[in-house]
């Protein structure tokens, strides 16, 4: 599995971030990113249905 944001449709909502902070994380310009393709604390799978405009795929 890879987890990744598309950049273009993310809105910068922080909902990703609040949902696995060991997986995402906010840029200088109010974006997700991914920062590891890990955790033990959230299922990265799930990471998708937490995005509103669907930024996220796995
Ligand atoms: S949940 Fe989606 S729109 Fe919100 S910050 Fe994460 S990638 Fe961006």
């Amino acid at each position: 599995m890879t987890v990744k944001v598309d950049a273009e449709k993310c809105i910068g909502c922080g909902a990703c971030v609040s949902f696995c902070p060991d997986v995402f994380e906010m840029n200088d310009e109010g974006k997700a990113v991914v920062k590891a393709q890990k955790s033990d604390s959230c299922d990265i799978k799930d990471s998708p249905s937490i995005c509103p405009v669907g930024a996220i795929t796995v």
